[in-house]
């Protein structure tokens, strides 16, 4: 990138930082059609994770390569020009990233990186995606099952025909 001009650069930068890049909004369709729901940059949480499965107690960040340096990846280059300034950048990138997961694992959370390279092979992501998410204990307080939108006690005829009063078995069910 050290070929783009700086006010360029600085926009390119600031679009990397904001929501719906590319690679993220891949991830949020691929966890969509495996049937899991999930709330997204949940700021009430440290590093504002892209997506998180409350009910898995899982979160999913997917890190670009080059900027969350992907060890051994053939995206993570250095650029040629200012190298000392893009090393120590990197360097905060990556201090911050394990400080974010330390901090999500001590609140009980499961941490799950996607990288960007990974985008290459959606249906091996899909697959490692699926396990880790299942590997855990759903969180028994959620009381809708996946595909269920309206809340159970929405109207008792609702409550009737939708769970049959047996809500907790069914938010218990396994998944798929
Ligand atoms: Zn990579």
């Amino acid at each position: 990138m050290d070929h783009v001009p700086p006010e360029r650069r600085s926009f390119i930068m600031r679009m990397v930082k904001t929501a719906d890049t590319r690679p993220e909004l891949t991830v949020r369709k691929l966890l969509h059609n495996l049937g899991f729901r999930f709330r997204l940059r949940n700021k009430r949480l440290p590093g504002t994770p892209d997506v998180v499965l409350s009910k898995w107690r899982a979160i999913v960040l997917i890190h670009g390569c080059f900027w969350h340096r992907h060890e051994r990846c053939r995206k993570a280059t250095i650029p040629k020009t200012k190298r000392a300034y893009w090393l120590k950048k990197f360097k905060a990138n990556v201090r911050r990233d394990s400080i974010v997961t330390e901090r999500l694992h001590a609140l009980g959370w499961r941490v799950c990186i996607v990288w960007q390279c990974e985008l290459d092979d959606l249906e091996r992501l899909s697959g490692r995606l699926a396990s880790f998410i299942t590997k855990g204990r759903k969180v028994q307080k959620a009381r809708r099952s996946p595909l269920q939108k309206t809340p159970i006690r929405s109207s008792p005829k609702a409550r009737k025909s939708d769970t049959g009063g047996n809500a907790s078995r069914i938010a218990l069910a396994p998944h798929r």
